[in-house]
C-alpha cells in the first residue's frame, strides 16, 4: 500500500504508522515511485520518502500518455504548488510554492493524449490561474490556451477552478472567442464576507468577486459555473454569512461546493484566537448553502429541457444506456450503441432523472 498526497507530506510519521502502509511518498517524490516498487521486497517497511517541497531544484517531468480504462477525458497537470497562503488551507506546506509545466511540454502532452482519442483535455493546477508566472519567460494561462487550441483534432479543453484574481481581460476574451474553451468555471468564493476574507487571507473582497462574476455571466451565455464555500470559519458571525448567502444567491452559480470549516492541524487558521463557530450552526449554515446549491443545480438542468447539446461519451453507463458529458458540465443519459463511446454526439434534452439529464440522440453518426 503506497500513501501519498497532501497529508503523506506533511505528516509522514502518522501515516507510516498506519499497519499495512508499505510506503510514504511525499509530493515531490511521486516520480519514484515505479523504481521504489521495483525493488520494495528488498527494503525495510514502510519506506518513507518524503522530500523538502520548497526545495527549488527543477523536478522531472513524467509525461501521461494514457489514463486507466474508463477515462474519456484525460486530467493535464500544468501546474502544481500556490503562492498564497490561505489561513485555512495545508496545501501550500504540502506542495510548495507555483511551479509551472513549460509550454513545450504541455503541448506536447495534449497532442499526444488527443492523438490517442481522449475527446476532452482538462487543465488543472493547484493553483492554475498562476500558470506561466514563474516560467521564464514569463506566460500567461491566456497564452497557454490559446497554443494548446492550434493542436489539430483538439475538440474540447476544460479548465479547472480558476481564483477571481487571475480572470484578466485577456482571459475571459481567449475563452468568449472560443467554443472549443468549455463553458464551465469553477471560482472559489469561501466567504462573501470581507472581514472574513480577509481573516483567511484570501487574494481577492466581495465587490471584486462580485463583478467578476457578473461579467462572466454577462459574457458567457449557458455557463455552467461553480464555486466553493466554507462555513463556519472561525469569528464568522451571523451578518457574515448572512452577506456569504445574499452574495451566492445574487450571482448566477449552477452549483455549489459547501464545506464545513474545521481545524487542520499546521495552518495559521487552526490557531486564530478568534471564537469557533458551534457545530450544530456551523450544520445549520452548510444546509441552507447546500439547499441553495440543489435549487441552482436543479434549475440549470431544467433551463436545458428541448435544447440540442453536444456531448462527449463517456465511457461509463450499461449496455445501450450511455451517458454524455455536455460543455457547461451536465451529465445526459440516453440510448445508442457503444460504439459511440468516447466520440462526440448530439443529444436533444428531453427529460430529467435525477442528478441526469435524459436526452433523445439525434446525429445518425457519430462525429469524429
Ligand atoms: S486555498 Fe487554494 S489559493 Fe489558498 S493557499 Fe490553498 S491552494 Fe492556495
Amino acid at each position: 500500500m503506497v500513501v501519498t498526497g497532501c497529508y503523506a507530506q506533511t505528516n509522514p510519521s502518522a501515516v507510516a504508522a498506519i499497519p499495512g502502509v508499505d510506503v510514504v511518498l511525499g509530493t515531490r517524490d511521486r516520480h519514484e515511485l515505479p523504481a521504489l516498487l521495483a525493488d520494495l521486497r528488498k527494503r525495510v517497511r514502510p519506506l518513507v520518502r518524503v522530500g523538502d517541497v520548497f526545495d527549488e531544484r527543477p523536478r522531472p517531468v513524467v509525461p501521461l500518455r494514457e489514463f486507466a480504462p474508463g477515462y474519456t477525458r484525460a486530467f493535464v497537470k500544468v501546474q502544481d504548488g500556490c503562492q498564497h497562503r490561505c489561513s485555512f488551507c495545508i496545501v501550500p506546506f504540502a506542495r510548495g510554492a507555483s511551479r509551472s509545466q513549460p509550454l513545450p511540454i504541455v503541448v506536447e502532452q495534449v497532442q499526444s493524449l488527443v492523438a490517442a482519442g481522449y475527446g476532452e483535455i482538462v487543465l488543472t493546477g493547484v493553483d492554475l490561474g498562476h500558470y506561466g508566472g514563474d516560467l521564464a519567460p514569463r506566460l500567461s494561462l491566456a497564452a497557454l490556451v490559446r497554443r494548446l487550441l492550434e493542436i489539430p483534432g483538439l475538440r474540447r479543453l476544460r479548465l479547472s477552478s480558476i481564483l477571481p484574481a487571475y480572470f484578466t481581460p485577456e482571459l475571459i476574451e481567449t475563452i468568449a472567442a472560443e467554443p472549443r474553451v468549455c463553458r464551465h468555471l469553477h471560482v472559489p468564493l469561501q466567504s462573501g464576507a470581507d472581514r472574513v476574507l480577509r481573516a483567511m487571507r484570501r487574494p481577492y473582497n466581495a465587490r471584486l468577486y462580485r463583478e467578476l462574476i457578473e461579467r462572466l455571466g454577462a459574457t458567457l451565455p449557458d455557463l455552467g459555473l461553480g464555486t466553493d464555500v466554507i462555513t463556519g470559519f472561525p469569528g464568522e458571525g451571523a451578518e457574515d454569512f448572512a452577506a456569504t448567502e445574499a452574495l451566492l444567491e445574487a450571482l448566477p452559480f449552477t452549483y455549489l461546493h459547501v464545506f464545513s470549516y474545521s481545524d487542520r492541524r499546521g495552518t495559521e487558521a487552526a490557531r486564530l484566537p478568534a471564537s469557533r463557530v458551534p457545530p450544530a450552526e456551523v450544520r445549520r449554515r452548510t444546509a441552507r448553502l447546500r439547499r441553495l446549491g440543489a435549487a441552482r443545480s436543479l434549475a440549470f438542468r431544467r433551463a436545458q429541457m428541448g435544447r440540442a447539446l453536444e456531448v462527449l461519451v463517456l465511457e461509463q453507463g450499461e449496455a445501450g444506456t450511455l451517458v454524455g458529458l455536455t460543455d457547461n458540465y451536465l451529465e445526459v443519459a440516453f440510448a445508442g450503441p457503444d460504439a459511440l463511446r468516447r466520440a462526440f454526439t448530439r443529444v436533444r434534452i428531453t427529460g430529467l432523472d435525477g442528478e441526469r439529464l435524459q436526452g433523445d440522440r439525434i446525429d445518425d453518426a457519430a462525429e469524429g
